[in-house]
């Protein structure tokens, strides 16, 4: 189920791309209408990428899609993470408390 997501996602996303790309080079859209459309498409293109990372498809740091890697889910940023990364980031905000961010163990229990 994982690479029938992770097909359709990446083909979606990488055909939205290729739009906001065929748009700047095409000549008959004025510059207003060329920022206009690349914005749509670029906001679509975000806010598909942002669906992708909250679902169980990746690690929202390496990236990696193996299958055989379980997955941790991130209540407090809505990310899901390979074990390797979720420990490594624990790891990191133990040590290196960010004044401005919740505790560890709120960020990563
Ligand atoms: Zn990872």
């Amino acid at each position: 189920m994982r690479l029938i997501l992770r097909g359709a996602f990446n083909d979606q996303y990488v055909k939205l791309l290729n739009q906001a790309s065929d748009v700047r080079s095409n000549a008959t859209f004025s510059s207003f209408e060329k920022d206009r459309k690349e914005e749509e498409l670029y906001i679509r293109a975000s806010s598909l990428k942002k669906a992708y990372r909250e679902a169980p498809l990746g690690c929202g740091v390496c990236g990696t899609q193996a299958i055989e890697d379980d997955l941790k889910y991130n209540e407090y940023n809505h990310e899901w993470f390979c074990e390797v990364c979720y420990n490594e980031n624990q790891e990191h905000y133990k040590k290196n408390p960010h004044p401005w961010l919740p505790c560890w163990r709120k960020l990563y229990p």
